[in-house]
């Protein structure tokens, strides 16, 4: 097994040089180089060490509750202990108060360590977020210190039997029952729906009011254990799954559940959309961490394995091969590149400035980041030859983990139908986008030709968005990585510039 190493050098690189993270008013240099560093090891000495029997052993449904594999519930609470789960939460909260860039640069490591984990844990800075949006000052008092302690864990409750990607298809129903709320319906593919890491669950419902499709569509929260007796809220199964068998994805059987409205009736898809926001960033994050976990595990294999000859005649290690070189490249390419798109997509989001801007490049940055991951993956597989399609490496694993990423937080086809038709609908966006890569190229000739004809497709897509929303959404991902790899390569360090070669170089 090829340990999991932190890529905190890489991440820094990233947020100083490709994001211009110090640009944020409350960046702090020095202490986000600490916080990173003091979550590295925290992840290679706890949290990886337990990922491959997490996913060896699974989650089992005892009695009606979720068991966690071995070693999860004493690894959460060292991580609650270290007050991780409130890095985001205001201070007055219990919570450290960190930007979301540090954020971003915590969480892309857990995924590399443990994404099973990370998704049973990283709901929370979601949910902290929509409380503060949304929430009353009451829900904002009674949960944020719970949250930011990590007494409680939260979950995202969207999804029904006949309600994946249609929203508006949502049947679980919520009614008035004196100053609160009664919730009744099934939930399905709930993440953390229920563990025995922390002692109570904040589930986030999105739960019909109305009639109307989804204007009719309402948030709400739903204590596991309100006044210390267990709601009404059964986990009916638990999934098995290709992969991410440490983090069980549960139906959910609302029966009468007591609840709490959040923010307006009928505004539940709007509140939940910041959640929604939040987990799409991170899901890209989760894309990073499965290129950058693929390509180290391929990297140190390709080193060590002996296979052929080198021209002079002498014994080859896999990565004196060329097209091993070429697979490792692109690989190292992919992670790099999706890591700069994310953080400037993080650094921007956070910045607040441009609007449009970041509309523009958040489902870009999840499609692209989660294809990086997968595509990474699946090249690791390939590197390491039959090792890679066994268990032994590990990379194997990291291929399962990924694959669900094009698939949850929007199906990367539905972002890629978004871009084409909303985020085109207002020019403002894609404007601040070709200003962006404009900035990003200079005067790279390549960089500029791709501009252009990106810009060409631009004004096509008035007819057939649909048709060609996918092709549109490849370009524009594939425009952005390129021109990052022009800004990446301009810190002249040598190994960027070899691989800003490749990228220039690469057909796609
Ligand atoms: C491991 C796991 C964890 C999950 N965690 C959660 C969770 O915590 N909370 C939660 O609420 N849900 C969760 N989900 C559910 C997940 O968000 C849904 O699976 C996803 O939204 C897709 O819905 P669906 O599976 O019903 O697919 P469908 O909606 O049936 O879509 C199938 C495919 O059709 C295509 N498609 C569908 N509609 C369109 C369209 N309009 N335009 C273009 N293409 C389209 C896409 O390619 C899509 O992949 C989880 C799922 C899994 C597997």
């Amino acid at each position: 097994m090829i340990p999991f190493k932190a890529p905190v050098e890489d991440i820094l690189t990233c947020l100083r040089g490709v994001a211009g993270a110090a640009r944020l008013p409350d960046w702090d240099d020095t202490l986000t180089e600490e916080i990173l560093g003091h979550f590295a090891s925290f992840a290679e000495g706890v949290i990886a060490p337990i990922d491959e029997k997490g996913d060896a052993q699974g989650c089992r449904l005892e009695g009606g509750r979720v068991r966690m594999p071995d070693g999860f519930g004493e690894a959460y609470a060292q991580l609650a202990e270290g007050g991780w789960q409130g890095l985001t939460a205001p201070e007055d909260h219990g919570g450290m108060a960190q930007n979301a860039a540090v954020a971003a640069g915590v969480s892309e490591i857990f995924s590399g360590a443990n994404h099973s984990l990370q998704m049973v844990c990283n709901l929370v800075p979601g949910a902290i977020s929509t409380l503060l949006k949304f929430g009353s000052e009451a829900q904002q008092n009674a949960w944020l210190p719970r949250l930011a302690a990590g007494e409680v864990l939260s979950t995202m409750c969207l999804t029904e039997p006949g309600a994946g990607s249609d929203l508006s298809r949502i049947r679980t129903r919520a009614t008035r029952d004196g100053d609160g709320w009664r919730i009744e319906g099934e939930k399905i593919f709930i993440s953390g729906g229920d563990q025995d890491l922390s002692e109570g669950v904040l589930h986030l419902v999105l739960a019909r009011t109305g009639e109307d499709g989804v204007k009719g569509l309402s948030l709400f929260l739903c204590d596991s254990d309100p006044d210390g007796e267990r709601n009404a809220i059964a986990v009916t199964r638990i999934e098995e799954k290709l992969g991410l068998h440490a983090s069980p994805t549960c139906q959910l059987a609302f029966d009468g559940a007591r609840a709490e409205l959040i923010g307006q009736e009928g505004g539940g898809l709007m509140a939940m959309f910041t959640m929604m926001n939040h987990a799409r960033l991170d899901v890209a994050l989760q894309g990073v961490a499965h290129a950058s976990r693929a390509h180290q595990i391929a990297a140190a294999y390709a080193e060590e394995r002996r296979q052929g000859r080198r021209p002079d005649g002498g014994e080859a290690v896999l990565a004196d091969h060329p097209d091993v070189r070429r697979m490792l490249d692109t690989q190292r390419s992919l992670a790099l590149g999706a890591r700069a798109m994310a953080y400037l997509t993080m650094v921007e989001l956070a910045l607040g400035e441009n609007r449009a801007l970041v509309d523009f490049l958040t489902p870009v940055c999840k499609v692209f980041c989660t294809e990086a991951g997968i595509t990474a993956a699946d090249l690791g597989i390939q590197v390491l030859g039959g090792y890679g399609y066994l268990t032994e490496y590990r990379v194997s694993q990291t291929w399962r983990d990924a694959r669900i990423t094009a698939i949850y937080e929007g199906a990367n086809g539905i972002h890629a139908v978004a871009l084409a038709t909303r985020g085109l609908r207002d020019p403002g966006g894609a404007d601040a986008f070709a200003d962006l890569v404009q900035e990003l190229v200079g005067d790279d000739a390549n960089g500029l030709a791709l501009l252009s004809g990106w810009q060409e497709m631009r004004a096509e897509m008035g007819t057939d968005p649909l048709e060609k929303a996918h092709d549109f959404m490849m370009l524009t991902g594939e425009l952005l990585f390129r021109a990052l790899w022009c800004r990446i390569a301009a810190g002249g360090d040598e190994e960027h510039l070899r691989l800003a070669r490749t990228v220039a170089r690469r057909r796609f």
